[in-house]
């Protein structure tokens, strides 16, 4: 077994020399706080968005410091675009922790980096793999993809016993030095040739070891949850250059500005805009109205054009940019 997984190390560093994506900009130095933003980013979000945004990022906040003294408007607002607003605000509590406890330097040891806020095994791995240069396994999407089909792992990976093996099989492939390249050349196979709809085995280094019977089944998961859609109605109360947002209390976009809601129509109004968005297991038709009447006291007024300083709900946000005929909001 052991040759098995040389032959494998071997062929996927050969490969990845040569077609790797050596271009990304976290990519550049591997700096541990580059990785660690990078990481938060990388959550969700897909490596085409990031790619502008991490460069912005890291001028706006160029160290761990920086971050650390910004305030939460300011990051919830470079945030912006990215979603899942909670990471930027777990981001900006680690960075403050890691300037507070451990004097700026991020910990290159698995305890320390699990006793942060809001840095779970994933990511933890992931920074000690990318900026410590330690074999560890990491196990994102498409590393999952790729062990699981080298390995033919037949159980969903989101069950007991599947996610026992893949975990299993991950260790024990991992080699005893170079865990950065070689963390990075499983995830970028699985980007660039193992790709979940039509994996590329023509031309795959890996196709002689791969054990895959159909690796357009693998890997498997458990049934989903039902798809619920719901429908809400939002106001935008305007008054000459005025806008009226509230801050969200939470949990859903929690210290980000929205739109209210829109008092109970009492006959037909004017609706400005509608759009669907998806969040967790519902899928939400957002209405916008211009309702009549008084403008509730708890909103706050903002000029139209300082609405791109503020940190808005993207939802929210996309609504105002359309309505307004502007992509200045981001
Ligand atoms: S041979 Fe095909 S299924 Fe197997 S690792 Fe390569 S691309 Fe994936």
């Amino acid at each position: 077994m052991r040759a098995r997984y040389h032959q494998i190390e071997k062929k996927l560093l050969k490969w990845f020399l040569t077609h790797g994506r050596h271009e990304l900009p976290w990519r550049q130095s591997f700096a541990p706080y580059e990785v660690l933003v990078s990481e938060f980013m990388l959550q969700q979000t897909t490596v085409a968005t990031i790619i502008p945004r991490f460069q912005e990022w890291m001028q706006r906040f160029p160290t761990i410091e920086i971050l650390a003294e910004a305030s939460n408007e300011s990051v919830l607002s470079a945030w912006q675009g990215l979603g899942y607003y909670a990471r930027a605000r777990r981001l900006h509590a680690v960075a403050r922790m890691i300037v507070k406890d451990h004097q700026g330097v991020i910990p290159d040891r698995l305890d320390d980096l699990l006793a942060l806020p809001g840095i779970g095994s994933y990511t933890a791995k992931a920074i000690l793999a990318f900026a410590f240069d330690q074999p560890v396994e990491v196990l994102d999407t498409n590393i999952i993809r790729v062990i699981t089909r080298l390995h033919n792992i037949t159980h969903a990976i989101d069950s007991k016993e599947g996610r026992a093996l893949l975990e299993e099989d991950a260790r024990n492939m991992l080699p005893s030095k170079n865990g950065r390249l070689f963390t990075s050349a499983l995830m970028d196979l699985g980007a660039m040739i193992c790709q979940a709809r039509e994996p590329s085995c023509l031309v795959c280094p890996l196709a002689h070891e791969c054990e895959a019977e159909d690796p357009r089944l693998l890997p498997r998961k458990k049934a989903r949850p039902t798809i619920t859609k719901k429908k809400e109605q939002r106001a935008l109360y305007q008054e000459g250059n005025s806008v009226y947002l509230e801050k969200s209390c939470g949990p859903l976009w929690k210290g980000l500005w929205i739109l209210p809601y829109c008092p109970l129509l009492q006959k037909p109004q004017e609706m400005l805009f509608s759009l669907i968005y998806p969040i967790t297991r519902y899928r939400v038709t957002m209405e916008v109205y211009r309702p009549q009447g008084m403008i509730p006291p708890s909103l706050h007024p903002f000029e139209r054009d300082a609405l791109q300083e503020i940190a808005i709900a993207s939802p929210h946000r996309k609504a105002l940019a359309r309505i307004f005929h502007t992509d200045h909001l981001r």
